[in-house]
């Protein structure tokens, strides 16, 4: 039973929808590229979760919690009558090897212990269950999704699944009844109600941008680029020709306005001047008022999402 969903984070959608509009450094772009393959092993875990017994556990997924001013992530959190289960999923591919404490790819480069993250979190949360009025054992476990990552050198006692052993791993959890467990479900839903929605860290990887730096028009759904034009009453992709309907091509292209401009209305000639059609004014109304609420401003009309 799934009480938090996991949803796209908010700073990576904004990024995808940067992306073709801006050039990102090499830094951001990295960073991009680390947070989307971060977010795809997180949601091949809930694919193997929901399509097994499991899914009976109280499911809660990609929570940010804070205790004693100290935020903390966690991936996904799984409750049962008799234990939590607290999963850090990682989507590391390659080689790796463990020195002394410390985690390294195979080409020597250094990377962050996840036991080390995994046992804050674990410690954080702790005390925070606590003091919801529960004192459920807690164990914590980094789950290797990626079926092209090994792992030198591990310690048989460390609290890490690897991809050859997830399998068992979900098979042995197998299924729980949560009936009569009201006041589970209470502590699952009071954990989710403290979800902090707004990251403060969400903006650090945000590449800086304003409404003139960035390039305008319809991005392609496949290849990406801003070569969609208005092809008869569908949009076509000069570069890869894809081709799209055009209304869910600018209702996808103003929801990207949206949310890169929260502050700016969405009026006709806004529309026109982010999707970069050439439509004529009345075309683009059309649309708009056949989607979203037509608001009567003071001096301009402009448009909401319903
Ligand atoms: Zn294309």
């Amino acid at each position: 039973m799934i009480l938090k969903l996991r949803k796209i984070p908010a700073h990576l959608q904004l990024r995808r929808y940067l992306k073709p509009r801006m050039s990102f450094n090499d830094g951001e772009l990295k960073k991009l590229q680390a947070d989307e393959k971060g977010y795809e092993g997180e949601c091949r875990f809930d694919e193997l979760i929901n399509s097994s017994p499991v899914s009976t556990y109280l499911q809660l997924n990609d929570l940010l919690l804070e205790w004693r001013n100290t935020t903390f992530q966690i991936d996904s959190l799984l409750i049962s009558p008799y234990k939590i289960y607290l999963f850090d999923i990682k989507n590391f591919e390659g080689e790796f090897y463990i020195e002394g404490n410390r985690w390294y790819f195979s080409s020597g480069y250094e990377v962050k212990d996840p036991i080390q993250q995994l046992q804050r979190s674990e410690s954080l949360l702790r005390p925070l269950v606590q003091s919801l009025g529960f004192n459920l054992p807690i164990e914590a476990i980094v789950i290797f999704v990626n079926p092209n990552f090994t792992l030198f050198q591990a310690n048989r006692q460390l609290p890490i699944i690897l991809p050859t052993q997830i399998n068992f791993f979900i098979k042995k959890l197998g299924s729980v009844s949560m009936h009569s467990s009201g006041n589970l479900i209470d502590l699952a839903k009071k954990l989710a109600s403290l979800h902090i929605k707004n990251s403060p860290l969400d903006g650090k990887y945000t590449p800086e941008y304003t409404y003139e730096s960035l390039k305008k028009g319809i991005s392609c759904l496949d290849c990406e680029s801003l070569s969609v034009r208005l092809n008869g009453r569908d949009l076509r992709c000069e570069r890869c020709g894809a081709s799209e309907g055009l209304h869910p091509g600018i209702m996808r292209t103003i929801e990207e306005y949206r949310v890169l401009f929260p502050r700016r209305q969405i009026t006709v000639s806004a529309a026109n001047d982010w999707c970069r059609l050439d439509m004529n004014r009345l075309r683009m109304q059309k649309i708009l008022k056949e989607h979203l609420v037509m608001v009567k401003g003071g001096k301009s009309t402009y448009y909401d999402f319903k």
